[in-house]
């Protein structure tokens, strides 16, 4: 590192100080360390201002499926906006690209998907989920039918809908109330709630809580229950076999719509198009965002299957809902050629028949580490349990940070692993090679000794 790049990230450092918000960060505690700033990237590496290669196991947000610096995508942006850079499908518009990539995410869906409806994220895709279920009861005949199950420790965006509908504690702390059609059950969270409960009988334990709330609120008053196939930001929380059954057992009972969040799942990150085929989830709407474009350009949506969309479709009457960017013309580009690549490489297979395999005894080796209380993965989303004492799983103190200090050590050694809580995840590039897989095993091994000792220190 030369004396000229560390003054430009000081000058970095300092005008981001001044004049940034950044999003879900303590600006108190950032203004004293200064951020890390990321200049470049190709494939699954990022570097930052200084010089130093870090292998991205977290591809970005969860999105950058096809790692940095794909040209296709980068071109498929570029003749998009030399085409028509920007127009609206509202007033009975619409132009090539959103058509196109409407029917291709038709034809890559679970049947029965035929219909999209754009956003501009995963958050929004939410809120237009919320309206649509509303939308649907009160076309259906329906209309008291105006509760949302989700869970606790779920993620489904940050707007105040979606925040609300997701089950982050510190979110709703900071928007208490604002939407009160919400509820919350326990998730299915194993390594944390289960006990000495075996997997598959604490599933159906949590699954059963449906049941209980839908009972509670008066089944003809709820409209939707919505999940994660996997929960990302939760902790990577694998669901136990047969979870999933029981809860499309109870939603079909009640005759309560199924919302699957794809946002993370959807395109190839469990070894299936959606999270849904691999997990036997047969949802009425499936909101996605992230992996769709692979970050290069913010594009989300809902996929809608026939129930839904057979209604709002056939109905008179205007939907009432819309944004700017729906189905923004360069987005759509991006999102086509993205998909196209997905399907034409075989890399959703791949990551089935190949990588996953890879990744999942890689990761599992992990968990032999004296640090590790649990090292679970599916498809490409992995996460490790921190804790004091493998065998009765009991955590570090929270003021020790293990999680944080962990997540800083990876850093050091060249590793994005994020922390949520003292577990620590990986969502790596679909992409990723073996010897990439390799690399990001052993320097999360290095920073979990250096976590070691730094605990040891106190
Ligand atoms: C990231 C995420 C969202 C929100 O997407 P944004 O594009 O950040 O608004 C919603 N649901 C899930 C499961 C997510 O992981």
């Amino acid at each position: 590192m030369t004396g000229e790049t560390t003054t430009a990230t000081q000058r970095w450092q300092l005008s981001d100080r001044e004049h940034y918000l950044h999003p879900f960060t303590d600006h108190h505690e950032l203004a004293g360390k200064g951020a890390r700033i990321i200049t470049r990237a190709e494939g699954v590496y990022i570097w930052d201002s200084l010089g130093h290669r870090i292998l991205d196991g977290m591809a970005g947000l969860w999105c950058v499926e096809l790692g940095y610096g794909r040209q296709e995508l980068i071109d498929a942006a570029c003749e998009q906006l030399r085409e028509l850079p920007y127009y609206n499908s509202f007033f009975q518009c619409a132009h090539p690209p959103a058509i196109q990539l409407a029917e291709l995410l038709g034809s890559i869906s679970p049947a029965p998907f035929e219909h999209t409806f754009f956003t501009g994220s995963g958050s929004e895709a939410n809120d237009t989920v919320i309206k649509l279920v509303r939308r649907y009861w009160d076309l259906a005949g329906h209309p008291q039918r105006k509760y949302f199950i989700s869970r606790k420790n779920a993620y489904h965006g940050s707007t105040v809908a979606a925040g609300t509908l997701g089950g982050m504690q510190p979110m709703h702390e900071q928007t208490g109330g604002m939407v009160n059609f919400i509820e919350h059950i326990e998730q299915p969270y194993h390594f944390g709630l289960g006990g000495e409960l075996d997997e598959e009988t604490f599933g159906l334990q949590q699954a059963r809580l449906l049941e209980e709330k839908i009972e509670a609120l008066g089944p003809d008053h709820v409209a939707a229950f919505i999940g994660e196939p996997v929960q990302g930001a939760g902790g990577v929380v694998i669901p136990p076999p047969g979870y999933w059954a029981e809860i499309q057992r109870i939603c079909r009972k009640y005759d309560i719509l199924l919302v699957a969040d794809e946002v993370i799942t959807g395109f190839g990150r469990l070894g299936e198009w959606f999270g849904s085929v691999r997990l036997g989830i047969e949802p009425d709407l499936m909101p996605f965002a992230k992996g769709v474009t692979s970050g290069y350009l913010p594009l989300g949506g809902v996929l809608v299957g026939e129930r839904v969309g057979a209604v709002v479709t056939r109905e008179g009457g205007e939907f009432a809902h819309g944004y700017t960017y729906s189905g923004h013309p360069a987005a759509c580009a991006v999102a086509l050629a993205n998909i196209r690549i997905l399907r034409d490489e075989g890399i959703v297979e791949r990551v089935r028949e190949d990588i996953e395999p890879y990744f999942s005894a890689r990761w599992a080796s992990l968990g032999e580490h004296p640090l590790i209380g649990e090292a679970r993965s599916i498809g490409l989303m992995g996460a490790l349990e921190i804790v004091r004492d493998k065998g009765s799983r009991e955590r570090f103190a929270k003021d020790l940070h293990a999680g944080t200090r962990c997540r800083d050590r990876c850093i050091e050694t060249g590793l994005v692993m994020r922390a949520v809580g003292d577990s620590m995840i990986v969502a790596p590039p679909l992409v990723i090679t073996r010897e990439q897989i390799d690399e990001l095993v052993e320097k999360a091994w290095q920073a979990l000794d250096l976590t070691a000792e730094s605990l040891a220190a106190g």
